[in-house]
């Protein structure tokens, strides 16, 4: 009976707005960035593109938009999406909006419990867990989606750390508040890294352990995880909030009816992977979509509209996902990679024997020729 399992408010009428409900140039460009993996890995026969929290499915609907265009390049690969989802309201929007809505649920030749074909044409199935997304190599997908994850909190006391914990209040009717562990707990005693400098810390399990399939996966199978959430690279404490009507919310205050949200720790993701993949990042938002190319796909956006409204509008929404006081700055994108993407194996011995690897796009300047 979670927010998200009864709907999760995403757009201008529920509670968050997220960069793909902003502007369609954002889905496009990480369509571009799969594609250009894609390209740089050689082509391979078949990918899967795997999205961890699909939220409205407009991020994969722009991303399958991109695939469309450039159909005559992907004519010869096998593509097929894998929607990771909790919320069978949201897998309703996201089937029709990905689908029309023509979906089969509980398909008995697959481990997913709905599948559709997408109105380009592409196979897509849903499934709760990543786990249950059949091997190969993939593609992988996380925006906004970490964030949404259970946290525990600590904080340092004069006696070592303890817990951070929700009690009812038993001065005030009906409402709960936090109080520290009298001791140690076993999350205290498992989730705090020996070398932790900071007074205060938000782990988030779930996503060590996400991380820590998704990077053996790349690390078997090839492909690629791109994440991009607000978050820090182990250096922010206190940051677990809640939103409601796009307003700040107390997290304790009516459960279940506002998004909670703490922003993604990248260093412990970063150490989750357990050096199985490479890892890029985090870069700021506002960086990555530059060095993707955004400011070129605006003018031609701009070029091609006709009416100053749809102008406006998509300048205000490039304003929205680049200002740094806007999401230009407090979002990052973060990739696993496999090593052998970044550095050939055999480089020590023969450095002047290969062709020079192509740079990963959107974490390096964008240089046109
Ligand atoms: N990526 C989307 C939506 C982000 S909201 C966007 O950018 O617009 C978070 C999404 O994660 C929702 O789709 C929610 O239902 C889903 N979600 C939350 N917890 C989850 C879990 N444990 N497993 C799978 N999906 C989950």
């Amino acid at each position: 009976q979670g927010y998200y399992t009864r709907g999760g408010g995403i757009g201008e009428s529920g509670d968050f707005v997220t960069s793909p409900e902003i502007s369609q140039i954002f889905g496009e460009l990480i369509g571009i960035w799969y594609i250009s993996e894609w390209i740089a890995t050689g082509k391979p026969k078949a990918f899967r593109l795997v999205e961890l929290g699909p939220g409205r499915g407009t991020l994969t609907d722009d991303i399958l938009r991109v695939f469309n265009q450039l159909a005559s390049l992907l004519s010869k690969c096998d593509v097929s999406i894998h929607l990771v989802e909790v919320s069978p309201k949201l897998s309703e929007i996201q089937a029709l909006m990905l689908t029309g809505g023509k979906v089969q649920s509980n398909p008995e030749d697959n481990s997913a419990y709905m599948k559709g074909i997408s109105k380009t044409g592409i196979p897509i199935f849903w499934y709760k867990d990543v786990q249950d997304v059949p091997a190969g190599y993939s593609f992988y997908l996380a925006h906004e989606f970490f964030d949404a994850l259970p946290i525990h909190k600590f904080q340092r006391t004069e006696k070592g750390w303890r817990e951070v914990l929700v009690d009812i209040d038993p001065e005030v009717h009906d409402q709960l508040r936090f109080v520290l562990s009298p001791s140690s707990t076993p999350a205290t005693e498992n989730f705090i890294q020996p070398e932790e400098t900071r007074d205060h810390v938000e782990v988030c399990p779930d996503a060590g352990v996400i991380i820590q399939r998704l990077a053996c996966r790349i690390e078997k199978e090839g492909g690629a995880a791109l994440i991009a959430d607000y978050g820090h690279d182990g250096t922010k404490t206190d940051t677990f909030r809640g939103f409601h009507n796009h307003k700040l919310h107390d997290v304790l205050r009516a459960p279940g009816t506002a998004d909670l949200t703490a922003d993604v720790d990248f260093s412990y993701l970063r150490k989750m992977t357990q050096g199985r993949t490479a890892t890029l990042g985090p870069i700021k938002q506002r960086e990555f979509l530059k060095n993707m190319g955004v400011d070129l796909r605006l003018q031609v956006l701009l070029q091609n509209s006709r009416d100053t409204a749809t102008r406006e509008q998509l300048l205000r929404s490039y304003d929205m996902l680049m200002n740094p006081t806007k999401m230009g700055d407090c979002f990052n994108f973060f990739a696993l990679l496999p090593h052998h993407r970044l550095v050939h194996p055999d480089k020590k011995h023969k450095p002047e024997s290969k062709s020079p690897i192509a740079p990963v796009a959107g974490f390096g300047e964008l240089l046109l020729k």
